[in-house]
């Protein structure tokens, strides 16, 4: 099986600060890691190539300084991992972004399997997975948490619903998006971190895969981020002492002041 693993690089802490002028996150002083999510998918690419043999490519599409994520994903089992980065590619919404994925995937040629993670820790759409499914005129099944078979150019899979579960048959090639469910990912072996080291991960460009200008980036981008905030949450608390008769009493004063009773 050829496989195509898409992982993204994020913020690794919830405290991302955002920068008020440019509504762009501070990513300075900040560690990046995989996406979560992309953990699983990666994990559930490298089992299925044990159990069917062929090949797991990792992609992501970001600045050069993902290179070091991609040469992880060796550590912990790709075969190969290209970056697709291009000064064109700044600023993608997640449309653009799916395109970029998409020209890399086809300029690998026969691929059948496209793993991504349900969603990403920072830009949290779970847009892009869907999205690359319908550029590449392929079978898409989202939140899978569990791959039942493959055989015959088809697969069963099972995916989480919001009560219950369904069976998915669908064809190959597909994409998936995969819940934490899936699998336990490993951690790097001795033998993979020193392949890793020594791993090349080239760089894939715009002109590299052939792609529209037009198409990339921000040029190809139908959203625009017009703010970006943190929520303020300004809750008080405040503690009712005394007995419990005079606890309920006054707890229900005050929310007849606030027509809550
Ligand atoms: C309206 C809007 C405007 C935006 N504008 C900008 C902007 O101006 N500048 C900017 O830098 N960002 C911008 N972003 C963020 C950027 O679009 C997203 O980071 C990117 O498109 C991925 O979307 P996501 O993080 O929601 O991924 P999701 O769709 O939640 O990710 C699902 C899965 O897709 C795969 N995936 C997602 N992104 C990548 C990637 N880069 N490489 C490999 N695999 C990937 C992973 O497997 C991931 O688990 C914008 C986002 C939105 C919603």
């Amino acid at each position: 099986m050829n496989i195509v693993v898409c992982l993204k690089q994020v913020p690794g802490t919830t405290e991302v600060k955002i920068n008020p002028e440019t509504n762009t996150l501070i990513r300075q002083g900040i560690k990046n890691i995989i996406n979560p999510f992309d953990s699983y998918a990666l994990e559930e690419g490298v089992r299925l190539k044990e159990k069917f043999g062929g090949k797991v490519t990792a992609i992501s599409m970001g600045p050069a300084q993902a290179v070091d994520m991609l040469k992880e994903t060796i550590s912990l089992g790709a075969d190969e991992a290209v970056l697709l980065s291009d000064r064109a590619f700044a600023g993608a919404d997640t449309w653009a972004t799916a395109y970029t994925l998409a020209g890399a995937v086809r300029k690998m040629g026969q691929i059948d399997l496209i793993i991504c993670g349900r969603q990403s820790t920072d830009g949290d759409t779970a847009q892009v997975g869907p999205e690359m499914a319908e550029m590449l005129g392929a079978a898409f099944t989202a939140y899978v948490c569990q791959i039942e078979e493959i055989s015959a150019g088809q697969m069963r899979v099972k995916r989480m619903m919001d009560e219950g579960y369904e069976i998915i048959q669908s064809t190959l090639p597909a994409v998936i998006t995969v819940t934490k469910e899936i699998n336990i990912p490993r951690l790097p072996s001795l033998r993979g971190v020193m392949k890793s080291k020594s791993a090349k991960i080239p760089i894939w460009t715009l002109q590299d895969m052939g792609l529209d200008p037009k198409k990339v980036g921000l040029n190809g981008s139908f959203t625009r981020v017009v703010k970006i905030f943190t929520p303020q949450h300004d809750k008080k608390a405040e503690m009712i002492h005394g007995e419990p008769e005079i606890q309920v009493t006054c707890l229900l004063g005050k929310l007849r002041e606030g027509g809550l009773a």
